[in-house]
């Protein structure tokens, strides 16, 4: 059975007024809307605000990013522990930001993975090309790659708590959107991989689309077999356009098996 699933990604974006006015519009939607899950995800610093307005509704909140060591001597880092103990449930690993912008290998991210599911957060790991890879038609191969950080762990429970989002890194940002059906493509080849592991548990993933989506491409999107909800940037930062977002995944909230 798998819910659509809606994620803010909001970034270094924000202050204090501002966040609390789009957890607030969040939280009713979430409320709202209750045959789909709705999360969003602020900075570091203002997770705590954000989880004390979204306590007591429907809406997950989660961070962007967490160390791969576990509490101690990291100075700037911030511990699964201590998200875990701030409220939050779901983390972001190995967004395309992550690793292009701060040089995360995969070997970090597949740490990332492996500490957040040791802490009991839900992870959702980013697996996405770029416009290169994508010409030189390696976007299979990178994606395959990519997603070997959940497949190579050990036993069910990682695919059982685990989200993937496809975010092809052309698409983040740059108002570029991946038509449906290449999207769906992708799609279907992460879900097939993760057959290949498991057959039963690759109908239960969720697998998210992310990339310069919008109120008016969102509908066509989630309509699609393998497209599970969605990782919103740029919109979940206006509360309209997140709404319409996320009524457009309420509109396709068939559970499938
Ligand atoms: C993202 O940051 O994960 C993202 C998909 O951004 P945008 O929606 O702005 O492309």
């Amino acid at each position: 059975m798998r819910r659509k699933l809606v994620l803010g990604n909001w970034k270094m974006n924000g202050n204090r007024t501002t966040t609390q006015a789009w957890v607030g519009a969040a939280r009713r939607l979430a409320d709202e809307l209750g045959a789909i899950e709705i999360g969003v995800l602020p900075s570091f610093v203002h997770l705590s605000d954000v989880i004390a307005v979204a306590s007591g509704s429907a809406l997950c909140v989660g961070a962007q990013d967490l160390a791969t060591q576990q509490p101690g001597a990291f100075t700037g880092a911030v511990a699964g522990e201590m998200l875990v103990d701030a409220g939050a449930t779901h983390v972001l690993i190995g967004h395309s930001e992550r690793r292009h912008v701060f040089g995360e290998s995969d070997a970090t991210v597949a740490a990332k993975l492996q500490r957040a599911l040791s802490v009991g957060l839900t992870p959702v790991l980013c697996v996405g090309e770029t416009l290169a890879q994508r010409e030189a038609g390696q976007t299979d191969a990178v994606i395959l790659g990519q997603l070997r950080a959940l497949l190579d762990l050990e036993g069910s429970a990682a695919l059982e708590r685990s989200v993937v989002a496809y975010e092809p890194v052309w698409a983040i940002g740059t108002g570029k959107t991946a038509t449906p059906e290449q999207a769906q493509e992708v799609h279907a080849l992460i879900r097939s991989a993760i057959a290949k592991r498991d057959a039963m548990l690759s109908g239960l993933v969720r697998i998210l689309y992310g990339g310069s989506v919008k109120g008016s491409n969102a509908a066509q999107l989630f309509a699609h077999p393998d497209i599970d909800g969605g990782l919103i940037g740029g919109a979940s930062l206006v509360p309209d356009d997140f709404a319409e977002i996320c009524r457009a995944a309420a509109l396709h909230a068939v559970e499938k098996t």
